[in-house]
């Protein structure tokens, strides 16, 4: 089944926003395959956002996502990357719809509180990325009531 790399960054951590976030995929009907709150070095902070590297607020996206702890997750289901960035909603939070979390929760693109891969493929890279030691892999009982 399809898994997509979500993290909470250190503004959605410092606002106490890890519950209402992680709820919204919970209550969504995904399924949690990982989760840790970490302090990120400014490496892997560069290499997950790697391809934005000439981009001018390269550095200071990296400032902000090594300045506090953040939370890693992992969620599964049918087609999670997609509807996860919907969930997330767009990148600039003053184009973010309600009830989206950077509509909800976010003013500022630089502050906009949560990461979700932006493809399958990329979500396979990050996955790998983040979780170096492997995720938990369990069937929910609530499967059957989700899934047709
Ligand atoms: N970002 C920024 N200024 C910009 C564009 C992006 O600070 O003009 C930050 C923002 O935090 C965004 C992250 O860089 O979430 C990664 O950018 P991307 O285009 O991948 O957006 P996302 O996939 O997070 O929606
Ligand atoms: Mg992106």
């Amino acid at each position: 089944m399809e898994q997509t790399y979500i993290m909470i960054k250190p503004d959605g951590v410092q606002r106490g926003l890890v519950g209402n976030i992680i709820s919204r995929f919970e209550q969504k009907g995904f399924f949690l395959r990982g989760l840790k709150i970490i302090t990120v070095d400014r490496a892997l902070a560069e290499k997950h956002y790697a391809d934005l590297s000439a981009k001018p607020f390269f550095n200071g996206l990296v400032d902000y996502i090594i300045s506090g702890p953040v939370v890693a997750m992992v969620w599964e289901g049918k087609g999670v990357v997609t509807t996860g960035r919907k969930i997330i909603g767009a990148t600039n939070p003053a184009e973010s719809a309600p009830g989206t979390i950077r509509g909800d929760f976010a003013i500022d693109i630089g502050r906009n509180v949560i990461h979700g891969s932006d493809s399958v493929e990329s979500a396979r890279k990050e996955i790998a990325l983040w979780f170096p030691e492997g995720t938990v892999n369990w069937q929910s009982n609530a499967h059957p009531w989700i899934y047709e």
